[in-house]
């Protein structure tokens, strides 16, 4: 399918999902299985993929020496440019404040708690008693109880029902995690909506993490690794593979053209999968819309954290439209409107699917046929881009956990944006290529910052739109720095594809 063509029927396909999810919700629901079938065609090529454009494309390198200076070449790519999305994103939320915007009503209807501005507490050891008040039955066991007048949080871990409710508190702390004392009684407490449990046991510091993705790069069993569609050890396979085999001469040879055909026959199929993109993609965007509630379940839910989704997005758009496009022009020495151009049914579908790694097969495509990347290049750079290199979740992270903290009232200094800086740059590396992968890395930075993981609760509702919109810019990173890295290459050697 012509380029032109293929982008006009996906921006169809989005008009009409989104009109239909839009407005009629259940509508949209119920076409929502089509676009989940796109997502399994294109997630049943990555595996393949994968293996087939690197090994090939370490093969083409020539000589396995080469390997070294692109692996360092990518790894200076990714986290240079990781560094920047996170800085942009850090200055906007300073600079914007959207913490400071809201009231303390719209915090807590954000937050979806409960608040009892008049009912009177008194507190005894690790018991708090609300005189005369009982509380709905769903507040029943561990939720965050804030005091309103103090900075004290605790979490219950059991309550009585009586006519006196009487609370076991597992210890009063300040917003900033540090032990508080807490006066015997007082008037006004707010109650959070308890987290899922994905966050609960989320106990991960910095070291669990990085230990994690060093040893997520070596498979104990490649078989296990593909089937749970784990890419970082599958990549580290396929470059010892590759690399052994360039070595081998002849007795490699017909190896070596076993996956240089694949990858071609998978290439083929990507195209192929290519020509339903505009219904898959609409149907995915009906989908979620219609799970959402239509435009007028949505609507407010954005608008209630207007600002902080506004900052999140202008963070976006200012590394997608303006950091990236210098990069690719300074370093890549390559327009932006085409290549933008070339690159969109990738972007859009990474929109819509919320998942770098689904959306690989058409990142590929759209580098090496649409943008002349050399294949060597974008067998290698695209697969270990789409698992580690994510700006915009890194942006995302960074601008969620400081919003947070003005919603509480806490303002961090120079060396806990530090770490804010650090933590939000390495969460985005361990985070996988999913949809809302970077939700769960963003306890670690959290953490790393004495904040509550509830918190959380606080950015919950519009997270699957943000979802999306981070992760076009995770794809958008990956493709432009393929072209970058791939012009380096190509002035290094000798220009064979
Ligand atoms: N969904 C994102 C991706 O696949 C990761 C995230 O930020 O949640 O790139």
């Amino acid at each position: 399918m012509k380029n032109n063509g293929l982008l006009a029927g996906i921006v169809a396909g989005i008009a009409a999902g989104s009109l239909l999810g839009g407005f009629a919700p259940e509508a949209g629901t119920a076409v929502s299985f089509i676009g989940h079938l796109f997502i399994r065609f294109l997630m049943m090529l990555v595996v393949p993929l994968v293996v087939a454009a690197m090994v090939s494309g370490v093969c083409k390198l020539g000589d396995v020496r080469k390997l070294g200076p692109l692996g360092l070449r990518t790894v200076f790519y990714y986290l240079s440019t990781t560094a920047l999305s996170v800085i942009t994103g850090i200055v906007l939320v300073l600079t914007i404040h959207p913490g400071k915007l809201s009231s303390p009503e719209e915090q807590v209807s954000a937050r979806g708690g409960l608040t009892l501005p008049d009912v009177t507490y008194r507190i005894e050891g690790n018991r708090l008693y609300l005189e005369n008040h009982r509380l709905p039955k769903e507040f029943s066991a561990s939720h965050t109880i804030c005091l309103n007048d103090q900075q004290a949080v605790g979490r219950i871990v059991s309550h009585l029902r009586s006519r006196t409710e009487h609370f076991e508190v597992s210890g009063w702390r300040q917003k900033n995690g540090k032990a508080a004392t807490v006066s015997p009684q007082g008037k006004g407490i707010t109650i959070d909506r308890p987290l899922d449990e994905r966050f609960s046991g989320e106990e991960r510091s910095i070291v669990d993490i990085l230990r994690e993705v060093l040893e997520g790069l070596v498979p104990s069993n490649l078989f296990r690794a593909m089937a749970e569609n784990d890419i970082l050890p599958i990549i580290t396979f396929s470059l010892l593979l590759g690399a052994v085999l360039s070595t081998l001469g002849e007795q490699g040879r017909p190896v070596i053209d076993f996956f240089q055909s694949l990858n071609e026959a998978i290439m083929k199929l990507v195209h192929l999968v290519m020509y339903v993109a505009p219904v898959g993609i609409g149907a995915l965007i009906a989908g979620r819309l219609g799970d959402a509630g239509g435009f007028a379940g949505f609507l407010p839910e954005l608008l209630k954290l207007g600002s902080y989704t506004l900052t999140v997005i202008a963070g976006l758009l200012i590394h997608a439209l303006v950091t990236l496009p210098l990069l690719l022009k300074l370093f890549g020495k390559t327009g932006v409107a085409g290549f933008a151009k070339n690159t969109s049914p990738a972007l859009l579908t990474a929109f819509s699917t919320a998942s770098s790694a689904a959306t690989l097969p058409l990142t590929v495509e759209c580098a090496e046929e649409k943008n002349g990347v050399s294949p060597r290049t974008a067998g290698f750079v695209l697969p270990l881009g789409a698992t580690i290199n994510m700006d915009g979740t890194a942006l995302y992270e960074a601008v969620a956990v400081i919003f947070i903290a003005q919603i509480n009232g806490i303002t961090l200094g120079i060396p806990e944006l530090s770490i804010v800086f650090l933590t939000a740059t390495l969460a985005a590396v361990g985070a996988a290529g999913i949809p809302e992968a970077g939700l769960v890395t963003m306890v670690l930075v959290l953490k790393a910052v004495g904040l509550p993981v509830e918190g959380i609760a606080l950015i919950l509702a519009v997270d699957w739109f943000l979802d999306r919109c981070r992760t076009t810019v995770n794809v958008w990173g990956d493709s432009v720095g393929a072209r970058i890295i791939d012009r380096y290459a190509n002035n290094m050697n000798d220009g064979a594809r």
